[in-house]
């Protein structure tokens, strides 16, 4: 396993304090690795803001032909990669070859191929006698510090736009998962010049605080928890650094009456429970009217308890072990808030696997409040509420009402509902009669506490770069 930092084109063992790295399906040690030292963070931040210089001015066709070079290297190692991701975070190994490797190859194509096309205002007079013209430019060293739900997609996510756009980048991983990016930067070292693309090591406090407030680093990009991202919005104030934040979600799933019961289940099932949950779009807090509520507990409280809990490396598994032991406890800690409250029934599911690991059951729980906080409150877990409701108005008022505002659906069959409603949610995305359906193509981010920014997209291209005016006299 390769465990060493990538700085300034140079694989180099961390300087800082061993941690341990778990394999979470067992609870295991799988290796130490060493953080980043103060004095490392520094170095690499110096080396990406020297690259800067030469980088920040190559065509965009030079930077696209690295990305695609980095894109074909993933490709080659997919199945290295795969079985590292599954090690790390529990993930079944099936998932991370089928679907999360070929969708991190395409977010390094469709910037390799973005970087070419970014536009802006035609030049023209719009004094007499000068000439304007709009640029848009690099913005410079940008701090990336990504989570440990999907860590190499997360990865690719800040890396690819902000790499485009022809910005140096110093990345941060998760320490629970930080192999795949780790290894990624043992296979970028050949593709990119020195400096241009730095991987570290370290928690939060240690490697995180003194990163983020490098005086040399212009923009920090964060996908996290929403503390995290209030930290580093005040670390990095006094220096007014350009913020870029992916936070939490708690997704509102609207199901009418009049919606395809079975697609709704099968979705449910699906995109309430991959990843065992840990994702911040996941459809796990339901409102179903009145008229198809108790179907839809009896159905899909029956779907949910098909989910195949397993060893990561089983073909038929469906459901890994949550990330770490700390957040089983919080998930599990959530789930018997819920059910301690008297109204909320338990479906399916409720506890934690006994044994070995950080497993929890594929849960679902009926009859939950609006004010409950497993409304509320991200579980970022196998766990799925269900609440009814009456009407429109009704539904709009609670989905809206909450501190996220990432993602969310509603399954109906009226085209006139589904515009009304996906008009007035606030949130990021709208999803109709599906949930989870992400392109390179289209933008993902958020609304309110979920943090601002978007990842993918010619959006998330120009976030990563700085509108300039020029004007001549003549
Ligand atoms: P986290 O905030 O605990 O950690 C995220 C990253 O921030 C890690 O790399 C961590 O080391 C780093 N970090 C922590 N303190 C820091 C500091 N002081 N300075 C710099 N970096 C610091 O979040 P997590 O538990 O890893 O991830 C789960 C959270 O991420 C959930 O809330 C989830 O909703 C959110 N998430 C959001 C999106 C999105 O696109 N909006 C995607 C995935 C995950």
């Amino acid at each position: 396993m390769q465990n060493q930092l990538l700085i300034n084109g140079e694989l180099v063992t961390g300087e800082g304090e061993k941690q341990p790295v778990y394999n979470p399906a067992t609870g295991e040690v799988l290796l130490e690795i060493a953080e980043a030292s103060a004095a490392q963070v520094d170095a690499a931040v110096r080396s990406a803001d020297r690259a800067f210089s030469e980088w920040g001015r190559t065509t965009p066709k030079a930077r696209s032909e690295c990305l695609l070079k980095l894109a074909d290297v993933i490709e080659e190692h997919a199945e290295i990669f795969a079985r590292l991701e599954s090690q790390n975070c529990g993930k079944p190994l099936h998932c991370v070859i089928n679907d999360e490797i070929p969708a991190v190859v395409d977010v390094f194509r469709f910037f390799a191929g973005a970087a070419r096309t970014l536009n802006g205002l035609a030049a023209g007079e719009y004094l007499d006698g000068h000439t304007s013209m709009i640029r848009r430019d690099p913005v410079g060293v940008v701090a990336s510090i990504a989570p440990w739900n999907y860590p190499l997609m997360m990865a690719a996510w800040k890396l690819a736009p902000a790499l485009a756009a022809g910005n140096c980048v110093v990345i941060k991983p998760s320490e629970i998962t930080p192999l795949t990016a780790l290894k990624l930067g043992e296979l970028a070292k050949d593709i990119f010049p020195a400096g241009v693309l730095n991987v570290l090591f370290g928690r939060g406090k240690t490697v995180g605080d003194p990163l983020t407030g490098h005086e040399k680093v212009r923009m920090v990009s964060l996908t996290g928890s929403i503390a995290t991202g209030e930290h580093i919005i005040g670390h990095t104030a006094s220096s007014i650094k350009r913020t870029h934040m992916e936070l939490g979600g708690k997704a509102p799933v609207i199901v009418f009456d009049d919606a395809d019961l079975d697609a709704v289940v099968e979705g449910v099932r699906t995109f309430g429970f991959y990843n065992a949950g840990q994702d911040c779009t996941a459809a796990c807090r339901i409102y179903a009217q009145k008229g198809i509520y108790n179907a839809l507990v009896e159905k899909l409280g029956a779907a949910v308890a098909t989910l195949k809990t397993g060893a990561p490396d089983d073909e038929s598994t469906e459901l890994g072990p949550l990330s770490s032991a700390a957040h089983l406890a919080r998930v599990c800690q959530a789930v018997d808030a819920a059910k301690a409250l008297g109204h909320v029934k338990v479906v399916t599911g409720g506890n934690k696997v006994d044994g070995a690991g950080y497993y929890f059951q594929p849960t679902l729980l009926a009859g939950a409040k609006q004010e409950d906080a497993i409304v509320q409150r991200e579980v970022f877990g196998p766990v799925v509420s269900m609440t009814e409701f009456d009407d429109e108005e009704q539904v709009l008022a609670w989905a809206n009402d909450s501190q996220y505002g990432l993602a969310s659906s509603v399954w109906t069959k009226d085209v006139g509902r589904a515009h009304r409603m996906s008009a007035q949610l606030q949130y990021g995305c709208t999803w109709v009669n599906t949930h989870f359906m992400l392109v390179s193509e289209m933008p993902h981010g958020g609304m309110k506490l979920s943090g601002y920014g978007k990842d993918m997209s010619v959006y998330g291209l120009e976030d990563y770069t700085v509108v300039r005016h020029v004007m001549i006299k003549h």
